[in-house]
């Protein structure tokens, strides 16, 4: 009793508020980390920003700074999102996202926005654009949900265009002669007898 479990009381207290304060956390997506949703996250809502230190491409030395976290604010000014407290670089890209960037150029700031409402569990991914596309997902191929769901139907579409050219081919060597047609069948009885003798051995 007494001062210290008071302290222990307030200490519960302040933490809650401190860590689930957000509504996301960082986990496992297919492709490595990702920004997950822990609460639900109404359309319209500012999720997180994006920060870090500002690059002026009219110094040399800042203008050389390479990594796949720059975020360009526009011709001059670019975020170096790569620092480790900007959990928003987690956010992976996505061609159908659940977000987008809200770009303030003149405040150097970047918030990442729900444009759809978010369930808990679910991702959280904005369009990085279509310059990025081009440089670093189209060469290995995007791997969001919307592309494979894509890659998907066109194999599945694909396998189907296969299988209507075998249909016609084997029409087609059917209708060329009984005598081919039989040939196989004595074949085809052939090789089942066979393998069935041999099980029963
Ligand atoms: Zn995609």
């Amino acid at each position: 009793m007494g001062s210290s479990s008071l302290v222990r009381v307030s200490v519960l207290l302040i933490m809650p508020a401190t860590t689930s304060n957000k509504p996301y956390r960082v986990g496992r997506s297919k492709t490595g980390l990702g920004l997950f949703a822990t609460k639900p996250i109404k359309k319209g809502t500012r999720i997180i920003r994006y920060f870090g230190p500002i690059l002026d491409s009219r110094i040399p030395e800042q203008d050389e700074i390479e990594n796949k976290y720059l975020f360009e604010l526009n011709g001059r000014w670019t975020i170096d999102g790569s620092v480790r407290k900007n959990l928003a670089r987690y956010i992976n890209h996505s061609c159908r996202p659940n977000a987008e960037s809200d770009v303030r150029p003149r405040e150097r700031k970047v918030y990442i926005r729900a444009i759809k409402n978010i369930e808990p569990g679910e991702e959280i991914n904005y369009d990085y654009g279509t310059d990025y596309f081009k440089a670093y997902l189209k060469p290995i191929g995007c791997r969001c949900d919307s592309c494979e769901r894509k890659r998907k139907k066109l194999r599945a579409e694909a396998r189907a265009e296969r299988a209507k050219v075998k249909a016609r081919a084997e029409r087609k060597a059917k209708k060329a002669g009984p005598k081919s047609a039989t040939a196989k069948k004595k074949v085809n009885g052939k090789h089942f007898a066979g393998k069935a003798g041999r099980a029963r051995s």
